[in-house]
């Protein structure tokens, strides 16, 4: 296959945290003013919780597969669904404080509740997107536990790139192994980079996906990291199924198994003391862009039947090198010949042919069966 240059893949470096305030500036202002406007539809959290709304206000859904107003009956569809979203990513129903997912969870959970596309389109869901559009995801800078994110845009967005922001929860506990004064405990930065990524995360996208299909879940899953969304998404996904877009799922990815992100990581982990920001040159971006390869998003699954292969693999060289024979050696260069009648000393006829037929089912010579025997006396 032909290597295609990515270096201009995600654009400038200059100017993406003010890329991504605009957007996140103009999300916030959309949102308020569809929530002012009279009759406004957005059904809040609160309000199907108490099951009390505006008569005013003209509620429909696309629960059931079909375009149609909102029942009572949708409302306890609704709650079960949060419950059963808040239980999927671990959280206690009543328990708000504990916050985050870990990339692990949006990678398995994007595989097990995909939110699916039509059926007989080119893509099925958002992880298939991820996997075959968004092939790009890189740590641009970080300040504090927060890292931000550029990913390359697929085919029908109108940006030509998207910011992800990602909070690691893990961060603050790894600074305080970092500079403890317990020497014993003291952990690297590499190690400590390489358990946070895999830790707890809140995340953001400045995407329209996230915005109406996803960061209601986000928000009460406990793991957003921008704007709050209370309205539940009744139209767009009322079943509340998936967790991220496409760019997430991406930077998920990068963020748990990329190489450069772990030295990314390191990097800012080791300036924590004196420096709170790090960023990454465009220089060095557009140079690791050259030979950077996406990550394969693989999901726990995927991972454990391919763990499976690789020992059955292990296993069966293992068995053909025992049965491997010696190489063909000059007379000179054996080892002098051992009494074979030795191991057969005080044995009866049944039994040294019992010893034979062992050692051949085994796959090997009948004096290490011996020495095996020897051994466990
Ligand atoms: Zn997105």
């Amino acid at each position: 296959m032909a290597v295609t240059d990515n270096r201009n893949i995600l654009g400038k470096i200059r100017g993406h945290v003010a890329e991504a305030k605009n957007r996140f500036r103009l999300d916030a202002k959309e949102r308020i003013e569809a929530e002012r406007i009279p009759h406004s539809i957005i059904f809040n959290r609160n309000e199907i919780y108490r099951a009390q709304w505006s008569p005013a206000k003209i509620l429909n859904t696309t629960l059931g597969g079909f375009y149609r107003p909102i029942t009572l009956d949708d409302l306890r569809v609704f709650q079960q669904n949060m419950i059963r979203f808040r239980k999927e990513v671990g959280k206690n129903v009543f328990d708000q404080t504990y916050a985050g997912v870990t990339p692990r969870q949006v990678i398995n959970i994007s595989a097990s509740t995909p939110l699916s596309y039509r059926p007989g389109g080119i893509y099925k869901n958002d992880l298939d997107k991820a996997r075959r559009q968004i092939t790009m995801a890189m740590p641009v800078s970080a300040t504090g536990n927060t890292i931000r994110f550029l990913t390359n845009a697929g085919g029908e967005s109108k940006a030509t790139r998207h910011n992800v922001i990602v909070q690691l929860l893990e961060y603050d506990s790894a600074i305080s192994q970092l500079y403890t004064a317990d020497k014993n405990n003291r952990k690297k930065p590499s190690q400590l980079a390489n358990a946070i990524r895999k830790g707890r995360v809140k995340f953001d996208c400045d995407c329209e996906r996230h915005r109406y299909f996803f960061r209601f879940l986000a928000t009460i899953g406990g793991f957003n990291a921008g704007r709050p969304e209370e309205g539940y998404p009744k139209i767009r996904n009322p079943n509340l199924r998936g967790i991220a877009c496409k760019h997430v799922i991406r930077v998920m990815t990068e963020l748990e198994s990329s190489n450069t992100t772990l030295k990314f990581l390191t990097k800012h982990l080791e300036k924590a003391e004196t420096k709170a920001v790090t960023s990454m040159k465009q220089r060095d971006l557009d140079n690791q862009l050259k030979s950077k390869r996406p990550s394969a998003i693989k999901t726990s699954d995927q991972r454990k039947s391919e763990a499976e292969a690789r020992r059955a693999q292990r296993a069966m060289k293992k068995g053909l090198e025992k049965t491997k024979k010696k190489p063909n050696l000059k007379p000179n260069e054996r080892t002098p010949k051992r009494n074979k009648t030795d191991w057969t000393k005080g044995l009866t006829k049944e039994q040294i042919n019992a010893m034979k037929l062992t050692a051949q089912t085994l796959g090997i010579s009948v004096e290490q069966l011996v020495k095996t025997f020897k051994g466990k006396k």
